[in-house]
């Protein structure tokens, strides 16, 4: 498929977050090249209105469409992310380390990470040390003494997410696109016509036909375009992660609220808390073969100690992605091209990854579907690196094994008696793919773990230091002898020291 780059139309089809951070990104980088981006979104069928929180990828993304951040963060009741913090993952005997903190970079890491990697190494050898992440990094301190991620300091270097509200997310991003020239079409598209895979038009409810060269499917789980229209092969991830919905509660905001992302271990599955400045976004990510939506939905009241006067919103997931993501000449973007549980908050990381490499094939490939099958190869790997990680938070779970109080008071069994079988079907029965049973192997057996994930390029989806927090903050050791060290606590206040360089 050769065309010439005049005047051709792209429409994006869905204004949710995935079609209006796409087409932002579509017409700052194409609309020089002369091409016109439209956006259809429907009046009536709603956007999914979750999803708040974010990796530091969407600094990038303001960054490149040149969006001081004090202007959409304020529009966003937006706050700053350090990380994740993981509570209750392990079991509760060792009440001092049942939780992590999962921190994202800073340039202090290759001195405090390096000795880290050692008090890691010194516990898999089978000696007593202080394998904890959390002493050893700058942003899980900054997160722990209440500080934003803005500084004046010349040498220190930060990677920070956010925590915003979706719908307002969305509501900014299409006043911005649409008054930089992004044509914005209202309607519910009703069918769409296609020629074998190339879609030639789509046609709404009033019977108005839109032609265009180009689409993006970004209409959400139904995938209008990709799935329903194309029949593109959809890859489920039921047998590698369980959970299927979500119940979401939002709580009024307190004073003391810290700069990340909480993920406590619940019942069936687990809770999310999100800071933003108007209010805390909360929900419990379960699984329908464990829990009933009503039994998840009085974990999560139990959980947050409250009485069921706010309404609680149910929502499905479809965990998976599709075989190819660019297909004639459709690519689908966001929930329409898969969907990993939001335990990383990655979603519209891959939103972004996905548009991005998409204009890198398509203006290599002088605006024909030249570099097609490689950019599908580089969106499934990115997909299953990110599913990889994800899976190893539940196989590597220690919860409700019976060894003393190893379930949270309020969640306990008695609540939801499949909670001890959901946990240990997590542990025993999820399906690893080959790279991730490598990784398990190689921490076992004291191996060189970086050097496996750069072999095997998982490096690009999570960097070594995110592994080994994990694996170190679920205390995957044989032994447990945790032992203070002179040099930890040199570590730990030097990083508090610097911490007065923030801002609160
Ligand atoms: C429980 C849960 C928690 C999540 N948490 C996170 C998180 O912390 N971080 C993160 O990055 N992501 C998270 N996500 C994912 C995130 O919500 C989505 O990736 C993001 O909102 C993008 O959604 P979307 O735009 O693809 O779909 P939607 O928001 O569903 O938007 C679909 C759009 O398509 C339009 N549309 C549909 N059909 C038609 C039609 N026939 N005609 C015209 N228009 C149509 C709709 O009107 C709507 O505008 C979470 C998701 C869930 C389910």
């Amino acid at each position: 498929m050769t065309k010439s780059i005049t005047k051709q139309i792209i429409t994006v089809v869905g204004g949710g977050s995935a079609g209006w951070m796409t087409a932002n990104l579509l017409h700052h980088q194409l609309h020089q090249h002369g091409f016109v981006i439209k956006v259809i979104e429907s009046p009536s069928i709603p956007i999914i209105g979750v999803g708040e929180g974010s990796t530091p990828q969407l600094k990038v993304f303001f960054d490149i469409l040149g969006i001081d951040e004090s202007k959409w963060m304020t529009a966003c009741d937006a706050t700053f992310k350090h990380g994740i913090r993981f509570n209750g993952w392990t079991d509760l005997v060792h009440p001092q380390y049942d939780h992590y903190f999962h921190p994202f970079p800073s340039n202090q890491d290759h001195n405090s990470g390096r000795y880290f990697l050692q008090q890691v190494h010194q516990m898999l050898a089978g000696q007593p040390a202080m394998p904890h992440p959390d002493p050893y990094f700058l942003t899980a301190t900054l997160a722990q003494e209440n500080k934003t991620p803005l500084h004046a300091h010349p040498e220190l270097k930060t990677s920070y997410g956010y925590h915003f509200d979706s719908v307002k997310l969305g509501q900014f991003l299409k006043a911005y696109g649409t008054g930089k020239g992004i044509e914005l079409i209202s309607t519910t598209i009703d069918s769409v016509e296609h020629q074998a895979q190339t879609i030639t038009s789509v046609t709404d409810e009033q019977g108005n036909v839109y032609h265009s060269d180009w689409f993006f499917d970004c209409t959400g789980f139904t995938g209008k375009l990709i799935q329903e229209t194309l029949g593109t092969e959809f890859i489920p991830y039921s047998d590698n992660l369980f959970n299927d919905r979500a119940v979401a509660i939002p709580t009024q905001r307190t004073d003391d609220e810290l700069p990340h992302t909480t993920a406590t271990a619940l019942a069936c599955g687990w809770a999310w808390r999100i800071p933003l400045t108007s209010r805390i976004g909360n929900g419990y990510v379960y699984s329908s073969q464990y829990s009933s939506p009503e039994e998840a939905e009085r974990v999560l009241r139990q959980h947050l100690n409250i009485d069921d006067k706010t309404p609680a919103r149910h929502l499905s997931m479809k965990v998976g992605r599709l075989a190819q993501h660019w297909v004639g000449n459709t690519v689908a973007v966001g929930l329409s091209q898969g969907f990993i549980e939001p335990l990383e908050a990655t979603a519209l990381h891959l939103v972004q990854e996905t548009v991005t490499q998409f204009i890198g094939a398509f203006c290599a490939g002088k605006f024909t579907n030249t570099y097609q099958a490689q950019f599908n190869a580089t969106i499934n790997a990115r997909f299953e690196g990110v599913r990889d990680y994800i899976v190893a938070h539940y196989a590597c779970n220690q919860l409700a094994q019976g060894k003393g109080m190893d379930i949270q008071p309020p969640l306990s069994s008695n609540l939801i008696p499949s909670s001890k079988k959901y946990w240990a079907d997590c542990r025993n029965k999820v399906h690893l793919s080959e790279n991730l049973q490598a990784v398990l192997a190689c921490w076992k057996n004291g191996g060189d773990l970086h050097q496996l994930l750069v072999d095997r390029k998982m490096q690009t989806f999570y960097p070594t230091l995110s592994w080994y927090s994990l694996l170190a903050g679920y205390r995957q050791f044989s032994h447990q002898q945790y032992q203070d060290n002179i040099q930890t606590k040199q570590i730990q206040s030097k990083l508090v020291e610097l911490t007065q360089h923030f801002t609160r």
